[in-house]
Order: structure tokens, then C-alpha cells, then sequence
């Protein structure tokens, strides 16, 4: 089954067309990676995915759900798809635990001792369950985009997006946030799609590479096809 389908989706800004008959299938616990130039849509394309963006033409399917449609769920939505930022947007009067419990105690009403201890297999996860009690603004920003991560794990979407997840970072943190995305993408059955310029992290772990420009898919394959091609 597609988890997301584009299909001869239009998105302008104003009289700016920024994404321009986009067609794309993605299939259930994939994982995608978007490179391209700057400029190019990346961005605009997997922030339609969790309605950040409205389209203005053509239908695009999350789950089952067209979200196209005006009457569309945009609550299930948000529930469905997570998404990682650049920057990671933790609360920062919150400890790492509070920051990855909230959402599911206020949204999913979970109970106290599983979100509790959810939270703290997360962190095992991205390797700081140590950090529990620990506030944003004591972390590397390597952490930081850790707890992010699990933070969205937390809400249990079918899809997680991120984008440039490790632009804003030093370089010798990048690694440990490309390992826990890996793990994801490999052990678990969670659709991605990742704008990344890390085209090591593409090599390994993409199922699927897509090239965009100008607002337009200009290539798409295998990361096989894509990296040892000619
Ligand atoms: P990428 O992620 O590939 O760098 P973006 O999706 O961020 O590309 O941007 C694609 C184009 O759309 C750029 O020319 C950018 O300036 C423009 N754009 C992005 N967001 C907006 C916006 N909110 N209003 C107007 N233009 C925008
Ligand atoms: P990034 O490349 O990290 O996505 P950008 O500088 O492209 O960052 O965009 C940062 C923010 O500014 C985004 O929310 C984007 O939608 C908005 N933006 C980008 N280009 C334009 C534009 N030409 N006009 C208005 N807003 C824009």
C-alpha cells in the first residue's frame, strides 16, 4: 500500500510556482530521501505532507486519507505524521522526559506509567536515557535533535519527516543523529522521508533517492541506481 501519494499535486506561493506536477508513490515503511539544490521544493514538498503547506491542484494521500480535500482530518493528520526540524524546537522550561511525554499525555490521553516508561525506552533508543532529567539548554545540539526525534517517536505517526535534520549541527554531532535514523529506518516499520544533504546517510539507508529542481522531480530510483550509475 502507498503510505503517500502524490498525484499531479500544484503548490504556488503567491504567483511563485513552487512545486509543479509532482507525482510520487510511497510505499509503507520506506524510506525516501529528497536532494536538490537550494530553492528547489524540498522543504515546500514534505511540509505538504503534514498540511504545514496547503496544495492548490492535484490530490495528495497520507494514509488513506486525502488530505487534498477541504474537509480533511487535519487533527488525524498531525497525529499521523511527525516531523523533525532543523532547528529542534524542544520547550526549553521542560526537562527531556516532560518535553517527550506532553504531546502524548494531552493528544493520545496515555497513561501516566506507559507514557513514562515509552518515553524512557525512547531515550534508550537514541542513547540518552540518562539525560531524563535533564533541561534542553544542557545538551549538545546533537542531544538536542536526539530528543526531538523521540519526541516525535512518541506520538507513534505512521510517517516521520525531517527536514535537514542535521544542518544546524556541529559536524562531529551529525554522526549520532544519522545512526539513530538509521536505526529507525531499518528496525522499525515507520515511513520516512528525509531532505538531507548527507549523501552517505542517502547511500545507506534510502530506498528510494529523488532529485528535485526548479520545483520539479527531475530524477528518481534506487539509492543503488542513483549512486553507482554512471
Ligand atoms: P528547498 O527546501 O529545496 O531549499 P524550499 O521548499 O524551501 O526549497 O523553497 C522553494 C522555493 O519556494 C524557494 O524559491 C523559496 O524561496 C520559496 N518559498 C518557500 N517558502 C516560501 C514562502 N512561505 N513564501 C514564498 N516563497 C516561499
Ligand atoms: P530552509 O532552507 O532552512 O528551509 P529558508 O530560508 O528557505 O530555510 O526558509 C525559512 C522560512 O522562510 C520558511 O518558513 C519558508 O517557508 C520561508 N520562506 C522562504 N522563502 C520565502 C520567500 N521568498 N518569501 C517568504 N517566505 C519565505
Amino acid at each position: 500500500m502507498a503510505m503517500i501519494e502524490f498525484k499531479n499535486v500544484e503548490k504556488y506561493y503567491g504567483d511563485f510556482h513552487a512545486l509543479k506536477n509532482i507525482n510520487l508513490q510511497i510505499e509503507e515503511g520506506k524510506t525516501v530521501v529528497l536532494i536538490g539544490p537550494s530553492g528547489s521544493g524540498k522543504s515546500t514538498l514534505i511540509r505538504t505532507i503534514n498540511g504545514l503547506e496547503q496544495i492548490q491542484a492535484g490530490d495528495l494521500i497520507v494514509h488513506g486519507e486525502n488530505i487534498s480535500k477541504k474537509k480533511s482530518d487535519m487533527n488525524l493528520l498531525r497525529k499521523n505524521v511527525g516531523m523533525v526540524f532543523q532547528h529542534f524546537n524542544l520547550y526549553a522550561n521542560k526537562t527531556v522526559l516532560e518535553n517527550i511525554m506532553l504531546a502524548p499525555r494531552i493528544v493520545l490521553k496515555r497513561d501516566e506509567k506507559e507514557n513514562r516508561e515509552m518515553a524512557e525506552k525512547l531515550l534508550e533508543m537514541v542513547g540518552l536515557a540518562d539525560k531524563g532529567n535533564s533541561y534542553p539548554d544542557m545538551l549538545s545540539g546533537g542531544q538536542e535533535q536526539r530528543v526531538a526525534i523521540a519526541r516525535s517517536l512518541a506520538m507513534k505517526p505512521k510517517v516521520l519527516l525531517f527536514d535537514e535534520p542535521t544542518s544546524a549541527l556541529d559536524p562531529e554531532m551529525i554522526g549520532d543523529v544519522l545512526e539513530v535514523m538509521k536505526t529507525i529506518a531499518r528496525d522499525s516499520d515507520m515511513t520516512m522521508v528525509v531532505v538531507t544533504h548527507e549523501m552517505g546517510f542517502a547511500k545507506q539507508v534510502a530506498d528510494q533517492v529523488i532529485f528535485m529542481a526548479d520545483g520539479t522531480i527531475i530524477e528518481k530510483g534506487s539509492a543503488k541506481e542513483f549512486f553507482e550509475n554512471p
